[in-house]
């Protein structure tokens, strides 16, 4: 075990936070940590906010560790519901307050490496409305909460985004007795995970089962009638009546802190191969980071990023790799895994019928750099994810790329 003198300070308890602070841990039990979160710390896994429905598990159910198990199992010192609100990367501090606290009650906290898993956010399209509640979205464990009392006595959801999570809650609402419609601008779901004829499939799986979908269109409002009907009024020119509306159009990540500290930013936190951002000391990964802009807002990223940045930060420099990294989409009605090319220069190859599909991606040098299957075809994931290209190679030193490029 390495003995490493320092103070740790992670601002984030997701995945990416507390798996970092695991890793140290089993490297190092000498240095202090200490893990920030705005929302209360409380061990979950985000991925079953879109299955619990249908599994019958009610929010508090899906926590698996509470924050004093936490705590004590880390040695470290936890503070929920806490909002970072400046980093001074000069003094190395980190300013915040308690929320619902006064301006008056900042607290200061020193760090001698600091590590931002500050996640992202959901992003808010600007559809007209006139209700006095904002648009559902899920992606913590207190949206989740908020989602579940209000679809409470509920019958008709409509989903906005028919990608990832739209889908999948999309499944989890219809095996759960509701009635659901989704609506995107895509021709197919998935769109950007593979091609049309996957696509069409589970499309067809999934209003086999009672889904509707309104595809190639967008909806420009939400509007309650006289009645106090709600109402969403789509490109089309049809309109729908539903008792709530999930937006899942995806996420930006969270950068205003990193931006304040100096941190240079560009749709995430650019990051190396190291974690290290550009200011020293100071590192970042998960849902806020990007990799020479590409970013990974997933669960195996996250594992690899932290699994590597605790061996750095306790004395073992341990370069990032990431490997092809399969995704499996939680669809009941069809089984579906994706690794979705990064660099879209390339062509699908499709074989396969009906509902048992695999689609290879070929890029441009003749390499497998992506793949989708569906139905049976899911068991071929492992074997695909060994023969695929790399996700990505990170650049291995973030300043000398910086003043390469000036
Ligand atoms: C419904 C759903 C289903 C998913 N399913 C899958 C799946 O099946 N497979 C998969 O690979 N991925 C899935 N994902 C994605 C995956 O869950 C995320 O990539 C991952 O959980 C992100 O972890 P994170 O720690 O980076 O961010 P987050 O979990 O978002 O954590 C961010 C943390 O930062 C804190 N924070 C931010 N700003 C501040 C501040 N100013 N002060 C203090 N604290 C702050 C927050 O409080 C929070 O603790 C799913 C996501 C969703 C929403």
């Amino acid at each position: 075990m390495t003995v490493v003198n320092k103070s740790i300070v992670i601002i984030g308890a997701g995945h990416a936070g507390l798996t970092l602070a695991r890793e140290i841990r089993a490297n190092c039990n000498t240095t202090t940590i200490t893990i920030i979160s705005r929302e209360a710390i409380r061990g979950y896994y985000k991925p079953n906010l879109s299955k619990a429905l249908s599994m019958h598990k009610a929010p508090d159910q899906l926590v698996m560790k509470q924050t004093e198990t936490i705590a004590e199992e880390l040695n470290a010192t936890l503070l929920g519901r806490f909002t970072v609100i400046e980093i001074n990367s000069g003094r190395k501090e980190v300013k915040g307050l308690l929320n619902d606290s006064e301006e008056s009650s900042v607290m200061t906290i020193p760090y001698d490496s600091l590590v931002m898993a500050t996640g992202a956010s959901p992003i808010r399209l600007p559809i007209e409305r006139d209700l006095t509640t904002p648009l559902l979205s899920i992606n913590n464990l207190e949206d989740y909460e908020t989602f579940r009392s209000r679809i409470e006595q509920k019958k008709k959801i409509l989903i906005i985004g028919a990608g990832f999570v739209g889908c999948e809650l999309a499944s989890d609402l219809i095996s759960s007795g509701y009635e659901v419609d989704i609506i995107d601008q895509c021709e197919w779901p998935l769109q950007r995970s593979m091609p049309e004829v996957m696509g069409t499939e589970i499309k067809k799986a999934m209003a086999e089962q009672g889904v509707n979908w309104h595809l190639g269109v967008t909806l420009l409002s939400v509007t309650k009638n006289e009645q106090g009907a709600m109402l969403g009024s789509l490109s089309d020119g049809t309109t729908i009546q539903i008792d709530e509306v999930v937006s899942a159009v995806g996420l930006i990540p969270n950068t205003r802190l990193a931006r304040g500290a100096g941190v240079a930013v560009q749709r995430g936190i650019e990051v190396d191969a190291f974690s290290q951002t550009h200011q020293p000391d100071v590192y970042a990964l998960g849902d806020c980071v990007e990799y020479q802009g590409v970013t990974l807002p997933f669960i195996a990223p996250a594992t690899h990023a932290a699994k590597a940045l605790a061996k750095t930060l306790t004395g073992t420099k341990t370069a990032l790799a990431l490997p092809a990294l399969p995704v499996a989409v939680k669809i009941r009605a069809c089984p579906t895994v994706v690794c979705p090319p990064l660099i879209k220069k390339g062509i699908w190859q499709v074989q396969g019928a009906g509902m048992n599909l695999e689609a290879h991606f070929i890029n441009e040098r003749g390499q497998l750099s992506g793949f989708a299957l569906i139905g049976q075809c899911i068991s071929k994931k492992t074997k695909l994810a060994s023969e695929c290209i790399p996700t990505l190679t990170p650049i291995v030193d973030i300043n000398a790329s910086r003043e390469a490029v000036a």
